[in-house]
């Protein structure tokens, strides 16, 4: 029978990639309790109608990769593709978003059917910051500062670059987009059939095409900076004075308007040259109207989403770990025949409650000396306890695991006050 295999574009990660999973994890846990955020956790599943009203149906999240099915009810519901639409519906339908100011994290899998490529896969990991109930500029400065703050932790700073844009409200969009369709419309002939279908209900994506013509076409075309209000652009103005203030560099890129219809206001994206053509890292922006759109209060929100994988990736490759990360084990503890095993087992529990920071392996499935110790260096601990006997245990080696080979025999009492020294 042919073997089952993983669906395409879904990864293990494995155990030697677990710790630097588990050290972005921790580095952004510690990180966000630093600024006082609270973590949200909500379904993976949703109906298909929020994904739909809130990320718009002319997308390509929508109209192309996402994971909708019915379920025995004959329900659509559609695997999360992002993040944002399900942390507005869990935070309105439990009233966080009444009259109140909320910071909330979240972390998780999102699924997108994309052609699976290096950085881009059909399974992913998303951490997402939304902010509610600010409508003014130093929440969109303090995430900025945020994101920032994470790179420098992660020392991966040199290598990512902000790019921000502001669209202006939900009604200077239109403004520009009529004039930008108007603008269009005389070059129809020239533009992919993409941007053709897009021209009416999506415009804005236009800007983005990858297609040279169409970027050659748009060359000419209204810009979007003579569109947006006098108020947005006073916010977009203050914005930057704070990023000036705070020392964080920015490129103004007034093409960046983002794949979904949600936003308004500021706009951002994180990208790296590090990653071939999965350039983007983290991206985000407002998104005022959003929790009316699904039939809620209507509160200001703000937020950002950035990739786990692509983090991942940039950590391994740039080589910016931390030393320590690949150990797993500081204590082997060998058993050598069988009258020691229960011994064994008392004897590492005592290690685990004196120091109980201490990665311990307790060596099972028997084995001889030798055949023990080679196990014990290739776990990386930096010391082995040796328990030897038929009959009983009389006395413990231990053996410092470098080249040098030291071992000392312990009597039972006085292998935690030994341990102790050696690891403090
Ligand atoms: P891209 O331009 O690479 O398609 P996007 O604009 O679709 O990205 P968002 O929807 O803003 O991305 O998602 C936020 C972040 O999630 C991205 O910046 C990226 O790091 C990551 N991301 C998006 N899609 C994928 C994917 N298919 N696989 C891995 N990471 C992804
Ligand atoms: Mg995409």
């Amino acid at each position: 029978m042919a073997k089952i295999q993983a669906i395409r574009g879904m990864n293990d990660v494995l155990p030697d990639q677990t710790p630097v999973w588990q050290y972005l994890e921790l580095t952004m846990r510690e990180l966000l309790s630093a600024y006082a955020y609270s973590e949200i956790r909500f379904p993976v599943v949703e109906q298909t109608q929020l994904f739909k009203r809130s990320i718009g149906e002319v997308t390509d999240i929508v109209e192309k990769e996402m994971y909708t099915f019915e379920d025995r009810n004959g329900d659509s519901l559609s695997l999360r593709p992002e993040g944002t639409a399900g942390c507005v519906r869990a935070a309105e339908q439990h009233g966080l978003l009444y009259n109140q100011t909320q910071k909330l994290w979240y972390m998780g899998p999102m699924y997108r059917h994309e052609r699976p490529q290096k950085g881009r896969y059909r399974q992913f990991y998303q951490m997402g910051v939304e902010a509610f109930g600010m409508p003014s500029t130093d929440i969109e400065a303090e995430l900025l500062i945020l994101s920032n703050d994470l790179w420098q932790r992660l020392g991966l700073g040199e290598f990512l670059t902000l790019e921000i844009n502001n669209l202006g409200t939900a009604e200077d969009r239109v403004q520009y987009g009529n004039a930008l369709r108007g603008y269009l419309l005389e070059h129809k002939d020239i533009l992919d059939e993409d941007s053709q279908r897009r021209l009416e209900k999506n415009v804005l994506r236009i800007l983005d095409s990858k297609n040279p013509d169409t970027q050659e076409i748009l060359k000419g075309a209204p810009k979007l900076p003579d569109f947006i209000s006098e108020a947005s652009a006073k916010d977009f103005e203050t914005l930057q004075t704070a990023l000036k203030g705070v020392g964080i560099s920015y490129i103004v890129n007034f093409g960046l308007v983002r794949g979904l219809d949600y936003y308004n206001g500021l706009v951002f994206e994180w990208t790296t040259d590090q990653l071939g053509a999965q350039a983007a890292v983290c991206s985000g922006g407002r998104y005022n109207g959003l929790s009316k759109q699904l039939g809620g209060t209507d509160t200001p929100g703000v937020g950002f989403a950035l990739g786990m994988e692509r983090l991942v990736l940039l950590l391994e490759e740039l080589g910016r770990l931390p030393e320590e990360i690949g150990r797993c084990v500081d204590l082997y503890i060998a058993v050598v025949g069988s009258g020691v095993q229960i011994q064994a087992m008392k004897l590492s529990a005592d290690i685990r409650r004196v120091l109980p920071e201490l990665r311990v392996l307790t060596h099972c499935g028997g084995g001889k000396y030798n055949s023990q110790l080679k196990k014990a260096f290739a776990s990386g601990a930096r010391c082995a306890l040796i328990l030897e006997g038929d009959e009983e245990l009389a006395e413990i080696k231990v053996r410092i695991l470098d080249d040098a080979g030291e071992t000392t025999v312990l009597g039972t009492p006085s292998v935690c006050d030994w341990l102790t020294k050696f690891f403090r």
